[in-house]
């Protein structure tokens, strides 16, 4: 059977998912170790028999549901390719918002900034943001022990060293502060968690469930921040489009200041961003 043969049987059988072609090209890189671009240029090639077995049970994994990040245990994220598993939410592109907005923040200070990254799961953000200014402090944390294990795996192998990273309930365990805190919080609504549930979604529920109107979490994470950052520090929270203005109210009335809400590609509000005043 041919690379030509193989891709177009398996974009047959991915036909239901959403991305079948990319998926099945994806994978049969994954499988034959063979980068895309060659196996475009060399669709006539014979695929070995024994790859063909590893790029069937690869589509099968697919077809039951499986996330191809989590089958080949990887996911760009900033152009840096992370490690993911059962562990980690996969890093999603929207969130590569809150790094290109947390860059200018420390591109615009003076001095060199202290930042902490809470839920971090896989580390995408803070890892990002060490690889794109090694001068800057950032520490890491997330309540799952789990995921923080992830999060200093991708350090270690992306930076060439750890972290420093804690177990933390949002911000409630942090005991330092600093000028600028990022965060992806589960922000999902139960009712679509459960649709994920009942269709044995494998990301880790507890990195996406944010209660009955995916809002559960926020207010905490509002009034730990004015207690975790410094004078003028900014906390930059990540959520759905529905949720940015009603953190940005509620950031308005609890005491942050210069409120602001960035939008992602698609120029739907997708982070909320706050500075604690000197107060
Ligand atoms: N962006 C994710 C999604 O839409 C949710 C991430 C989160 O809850 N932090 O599935």
């Amino acid at each position: 059977m041919t690379f030509n043969e193989c891709l177009r049987s398996a974009r047959e059988r991915l036909a239901e998912t959403e991305t079948p072609y990319l998926d099945a090209l994806v994978l049969l890189s994954h499988a034959t170790g063979v980068g895309k671009e060659r196996l475009l240029a060399n669709l006539n090639e014979e695929i070995p028999r024994v790859t063909a077995a590893i790029y069937d049970e690869l589509l099968q994994r697919r077809l039951a549901g499986e996330p191809v990040s989590y089958i080949r245990n990887r996911k760009e994220f900033w152009g840096l390719d992370f490690y993911v598993d059962k562990r980690v939410l996969v890093p999603r592109p929207d969130t590569e918002v809150m790094v290109e907005e947390a860059l200018r923040l420390i591109d615009r200070s003076s001095s060199p900034l202290k930042i902490h990254d809470a839920c971090t799961g896989s580390g995408c953000i803070a890892v990002a943001l060490k690889h794109e200014r090694p001068e800057i402090e950032i520490s890491v944390s997330d309540i799952s022990e789990q995921a923080l294990e992830v999060a200093d795996f991708n350090a270690r192998s992306l930076l060439g060293a750890p972290l420093a990273s804690c177990v933390s309930d949002l911000l409630a365990d942090l005991s330092e502060r600093y000028d600028l805190i990022t965060c992806n919080p589960p922000y999902v609504e139960h009712a679509y968690v459960e649709g994920l549930l009942a269709k044995s979604w494998p990301e880790p529920i507890l990195a996406l469930d944010g209660g009955k109107e995916g809002y559960d979490l926020i207010p905490r994470i509002l009034s730990q921040g004015l207690d975790r950052l410094e004078s003028n520090g900014y906390l930059m929270i990540e959520a759905s489009p529905q949720l940015v203005p009603r953190i940005t109210d509620d950031m308005d009335s609890c005491g942050y200041t210069a409120v602001r809400r960035i939008e992602d590609l698609a120029g739907r509000p997708r982070i909320a961003l706050g500075r604690k005043g000197n107060a």
